[in-house]
C-alpha cells in the first residue's frame, strides 16, 4: 500500500469561498505568528520551541484573536504540524531544506484537513463548519476514503482538492526494452533509441503575451481596482503556461515508463545548476526536476527500474562506438564526427546511449534502482 494524492477542482459556493478565505488566513495568520515568535526565542536565547509549546501558545492566541475561533480548529492544529515538519526538514542535514519562510497573502493559499476536520461520504466530501457539499469537478473517483484533503487557492484564483488515499498500485507486465533518457534544453529529453521529445517551450510561446501583460500591470496605480484586474491576468497566464508543462511532462512519463523496463536518466544537482542564471530560466522552463520525480514514482509504482547515472558521466564527450573522448565539446556543437571511428555522431542521442550503456552496467555490477551508477 502506497498514497496517492488525488487533485481536483473545486468550485465552492459563495459561502464556503467566505469560509475558505477565512480558514486560510487564521491558517496563515497562526503560521506567521508562531514563526516570528520561534525566530525570535531562537535569536535572543538559542532555544527551540517544542511543538507542544507553540500547541499550547495556539490556545493563548485563541483567547487573544477570538476571530481564530471561526474556523476549525483542527486546521489550525495542522498548521502548526505542518510547521513542525518543515523545521524537522530543516534540522535535517541530508534533506538541505531551508528554513521555513512567512506565508503571503498574495501567494498560493492552502490549508490541511485530517479526518476530524471533513466527512467523505459516498463520494461526496463536506468540511466542518460548512453544512454544505463540497462542489468537486471529479476527474475519477476516489479509490477509498481520503485520509487528510488539501483545499488551496491559486495566484490565479482557482480552487483545488487534493485527496490523500490509499491505494495499491498494479506492476505493468514485464518489458523486454531499457531506455537511456538525456534531458535537453532543446528537447526536454532524447532517448537512446534517438526518439526526441521536442520541447513545449510553453514560456516562450506564451512570452510576447505575458511580456504585453506584464508591461500593462506595471502601469496600473497601486491598489486601484484595474492593477488587480492586471494582476489577476498575469497570473491566469503563469498558471496556463504551468499546467500545459505539467501535462506535457506527464505524457512523456507515462509513455516512457509503458514502453521500457529498465529507465537510465542522470542524476540531476538542480540547486547547483539553477544557481547559473544563464541555464536557471531554460531548465524551469523545461521542467527536469518535475520530469524525474514522475518518473520515478511512475516507475515505482509499475514495478519498472529507474537507474540515475552520475552526473559527471562524460556522456556528450565519450563516443558510444568506440568509447574515444573528445577534450572539448561546447554546448552549441551539436553533432560532430569520431576520431576514433569515424562515425558522424548526434551529440544528444549519443549521451542517451552512454547513460544507458552506464545505467545498465551499473545494474549488472549491483547497484539499486535508485542508487548511483558510473
Ligand atoms: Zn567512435
Amino acid at each position: 500500500m502506497t498514497k496517492r494524492a488525488y487533485k481536483e477542482r473545486l468550485y465552492p459556493t459563495p459561502e464556503q469561498a467566505v469560509l475558505l478565505a477565512k480558514s486560510f488566513g487564521s491558517a496563515r495568520f497562526v503560521w506567521n505568528n508562531t514563526l516570528a515568535y520561534r525566530t525570535e526565542v531562537y535569536q535572543q536565547r538559542e532555544e527551540s520551541v517544542s511543538h507542544s509549546a507553540a500547541e499550547r501558545r495556539l490556545v493563548a492566541l485563541k483567547a487573544e484573536y477570538p476571530w481564530l475561533k471561526d474556523v476549525s480548529s483542527v486546521i489550525l492544529q495542522q498548521t502548526l504540524r505542518d510547521q513542525k515538519a518543515a523545521l524537522d526538514n530543516f534540522l535535517n542535514p541530508k534533506l538541505k531544506a531551508r528554513y521555513p519562510r512567512f506565508k503571503r497573502k498574495d501567494r498560493r493559499q492552502s490549508i490541511r484537513l485530517t479526518k476530524a476536520a471533513f466527512r467523505y461520504r459516498h463520494g461526496e466530501i463536506t468540511i466542518a463548519k460548512s453544512s454544505e457539499l463540497l462542489p468537486i469537478r471529479w476527474s475519477r473517483p476516489l479509490p477509498c476514503a481520503p485520509s487528510s484533503i488539501t483545499l488551496s487557492r491559486d495566484r490565479a484564483g482557482r480552487y483545488f482538492i487534493s485527496c490523500l488515499c490509499e491505494f495499491s498500485p498494479e506492476a505493468l507486465s514485464v518489458s523486454p526494452k531499457t531506455v537511456g533518457i538525456d534531458l535537453g534544453l532543446t528537447d526536454l529529453f532524447i532517448t537512446s533509441r534517438g526518439e526526441k521529445s521536442g520541447n513545449p517551450r510553453h514560456l516562450k510561446r506564451y512570452e510576447a503575451r505575458l511580456v504585453y501583460r506584464q508591461r500593462r500591470l506595471a502601469k496600473k496605480q497601486k491598489g486601484s481596482k484595474n492593477r488587480a484586474k492586471a494582476t489577476q491576468q498575469v497570473a491566469r497566464l503563469h498558471a496556463k503556461i504551468a499546467d500545459c508543462r505539467r501535462d506535457a511532462i506527464h505524457k512523456a512519463t507515462r509513455t516512457l515508463v509503458n514502453e521500457n523496463q529498465v529507465l537510465c536518466v542522470e542524476s540531476l544537482n538542480i540547486t547547483g545548476m539553477v544557481k547559473n542564471r544563464h541555464l536557471a530560466k531554460a531548465i524551469s522552463d523545461a521542467g527536469w526536476g518535475e520530469f524525474v520525480r514522475q518518473l520515478e514514482y511512475k516507475a515505482d509504482w509499475a514495478g519498472r527500474q529507474l537507474v540515475k547515472v552520475s552526473q559527471w558521466l562524460p556522456s556528450s564527450k565519450t563516443c558510444h562506438h568506440c568509447s574515444h573522448r573528445v577534450d572539448k565539446l561546447p554546448l552549441s556543437q551539436r553533432h560532430w564526427h569520431c576520431d576514433g571511428c569515424g562515425h558522424a555522431i548526434d551529440r544528444d542521442i549519443n549521451a542517451a546511449r552512454n547513460i544507458r550503456t552506464a545505467g545498465l552496467a551499473g545494474l549488472a555490477c549491483g547497484a539499486t534502482g535508485a542508487g548511483t551508477a558510473a
